[in-house]
């Protein structure tokens, strides 16, 4: 069975690191946003732009926490068992670091604390004036549609959410550490992504061309299935707590 030969790689592993995109997150309710029904065929892509922030900030607040309604609502979503499994791995040193391309936060509400985000998060915003960092939630709590967008306390500058808009560049100290991990790792886990969009697509093929250990847990076929050592179609909330317990059983 995969699942036991990837829990006995895990715990036989010096560096160990996940790599997770949206399929990570959908059994926590937060849509894809490339599959079929995603929010990218509800919402249009040129509303969420760097471009568009800059003209119409107010505006641009408007849709994107509509976008990401799902994030800021009374119950916010929650971290699912696969969140759960590798935080687990994390407090029992067997995983390195989660790089993440999602920006919803869930990560680190389950627990890891050693997270690498390629495309920024959420959760906070940063005033483009002062660059003080705040958390969203807080900012945009109580106000109205009307009094967006939210504005910095400590000066009135206008806030900006820390997610990498599109025409926005990549965090460059995230992309550096996140192939860093990927040159040192011994087993690459890459869970719930479509393995299609750069930086992220880049990491298991730098893996793979080392001697790490490639796994990659998803419900649909990736381009770099071919270089995996382990493939599993399987729910990754199902998968990743039946791995993580073996390697932890096992360390
Ligand atoms: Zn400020």
């Amino acid at each position: 069975m995969s699942r036991e030969a990837v829990a006995d790689a895990l715990a036989a592993s010096d560096h160990a690191v996940a790599l997770t995109g949206a399929g990570t997150s959908t059994a926590s309710g937060v849509p894809d946003f490339r599959s079929e029904d995603g929010l990218y065929n509800e919402f249009d892509q040129s509303d969420i732009t760097i471009g568009r922030f800059q003209r119409d900030p107010g505006g641009f607040w408007r849709d994107w926490t509509a976008i990401h309604a799902e994030l800021f609502e009374d119950d916010p979503v929650r971290p699912n068992p696969a969140h759960d499994a590798l935080a687990d791995l994390e407090r029992a040193d067997i995983l390195d670091a989660v790089v993440t391309q999602n920006v919803d936060g869930l990560h680190e509400a389950a627990g890891s604390e050693s997270v690498v985000h390629l495309h920024g998060t959420a959760a906070t915003s940063t005033c483009r004036n002062c660059n003080r960092t705040v958390d969203t939630t807080g900012a945009v709590d109580g106000l109205d549609e009307t009094d967006y967008p939210p504005h910095c306390d400590e000066c009135g500058g206008v806030l900006k959410p820390d997610t990498v808009l599109f025409g926005e560049q990549m965090p460059l100290d995230a992309m550096r550490e996140g192939r860093r991990l990927a040159e040192e790792t011994d087993v690459m886990l890459a869970v719930g992504s479509s393995l299609m969009v750069d930086p992220a697509a880049r990491l298991p093929r730098i893996a793979g061309r080392g001697d790490a250990t490639l796994v990659i847990v998803n419900l649909d076929e990736t381009p770099v299935d071919r270089l995996a050592d382990y493939v599993l179609r399987e729910p990754v909330e199902e998968a990743l707590p039946a791995i993580a317990e073996r390697a932890i059983a096992e360390r």
